[in-house]
């Protein structure tokens, strides 16, 4: 049976070693998993979130985290890889607070500043084949995932897998395109986007989430660009009017989620890698959209382990018990305490995932939780 260390969001005393801060702090030096050889580079994986969606792993957080690493004697560096073209995205997460003076370590893209720096890498099962790790991470020896929890328009849910599946991986492979990175993933082979003008009301949502500038309306008619698409499915997935569509299979999503996580996995030697998953600002939809919505639960806390799958079933098995809350979609969609709020709001088999993760071997669905009060 796996550990996983759990800390309330709740401060319990006016004193720092009883805040959340300073409970994560202790945590951290107390798990026993910050086990780091001297000058070993540590990846502290994250999210940078974009330009209008802030609700992040907090820059304070992650500074517990690289001092933490420090002190065990790792050498750590913050990354992510291309959501937006690099240096812009540097400036984002500059932007959200992310930066070297904020998080004590220098902040780097992993897959390059054009998201084609990566090595291809076979991924156990039966859905994905091989996908593009991002460099930087393929080739660092160890890492520390700190995971934003929240919900997924396509995954339903997203955590420790997703953050180390989509963000682990390329956006796209110099030779092999986007076929073998994030949108292999998101579309499994090349599927045209579909767009009915008859049901559009065009809103140019679709035009405006897009990372790349492949789709644009001229003279009314919708214009895919099909050589700067990355196939991320993203401006499907925001149309209301179901006038843009691009078949996907999300049982199969949810199973590719397992595997590139997988893959990503492999490039590390056992036991150098740990989960650490922010159960604050609980909202809807990934980091990586334009804008993000108010939080659909109460913050929970914060879990520490060294087991993917236990941290995201114990993280599942918490959100259960969460608290919808009042002003958002959780109470349009009347979703009461017990109710699975992430399946309610976005419905889909994030379970699938968790199990598929568990069958290819990379963790345990059975743990105990060690809380640090
Ligand atoms: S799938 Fe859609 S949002 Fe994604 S890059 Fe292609 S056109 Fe843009
Ligand atoms: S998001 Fe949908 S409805 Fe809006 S412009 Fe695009 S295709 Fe049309």
């Amino acid at each position: 049976m796996s550990k996983v260390y759990f800390t309330t969001a709740r401060g319990t005393r006016w004193d720092y070693r009883f805040s959340v801060l300073g409970r994560f702090e202790r945590m951290l030096s107390e798990c026993g998993l910050m086990n780091f050889e001297k000058g070993e580079y540590v990846a502290v994986k994250t999210h940078f979130g974009s330009e209008g969606a802030h609700r992040i792993v907090r820059p304070s957080f992650l500074r517990k985290v690289t001092d933490a690493v420090k002190k065990a004697g790792g050498k750590p560096f913050v990354t992510d890889t291309v959501r937006i073209m690099g240096v812009d995205y540097l400036e984002v997460a500059s932007q959200n607070g992310i930066n070297h003076l904020s998080v004590g370590a220098p902040v780097i893209i992993a897959d390059g500043p054009f998201g084609k720096d990566s090595l291809l890498v076979p991924a156990p099962g039966e859905v994905v084949g091989e996908i593009a790790v991002a460099s930087a991470i393929h080739d660092c020896p160890a890492m520390v995932v700190c995971s934003h929890i929240k919900g997924h328009i396509q995954a339903g849910y997203a955590g420790a897998i997703k953050n180390l599946a989509m963000g682990g991986v390329s956006a796209a492979h110099r030779e092999g395109g986007w076929k073998k990175g994030r949108g292999h993933m998101h579309c499994h082979g090349e599927v045209p986007l579909s767009w009915d003008a008859e049901v559009c009301t065009y809103c140019l949502q679709c035009e405006n989430v897009c990372p790349k500038g492949a789709i644009k309306f001229i003279d009314e008619k919708l214009v895919q660009d099909k050589t700067l698409c990355w196939f991320c499915g993203r401006c499907a997935r925001v149309c209301p009017s179901g006038g843009l569509t691009l078949p996907v299979d999300n049982d199969t999503f949810q199973k590719s989620l397992a595997e590139s996580a997988g893959a990503v996995l492999s490039t590390f030697t056992p036991g150098k890698v740990i989960y650490i998953n922010f159960m604050f600002e609980i909202q809807p939809e990934c980091d990586c959209m334009p804008s993000c919505d108010t939080p659909m639960l109460q913050d929970v806390g914060i879990l520490v382990s060294d087991d993917m799958v236990a941290i995201e079933q114990a993280t599942v098995d918490m959100l259960r018990k969460g608290s919808p809350l009042p002003g958002s979609v959780a109470e349009e969609r009347e979703c009461k305490p017990g109710d699975d709020v992430l399946s309610m709001v976005n419905p889909r088999n994030y379970m699938l995932c968790i199990e598929h993760a568990r069958r290819l071997g990379l963790g345990s669905r059975e743990y105990e939780i060690v809380e640090v009060s």
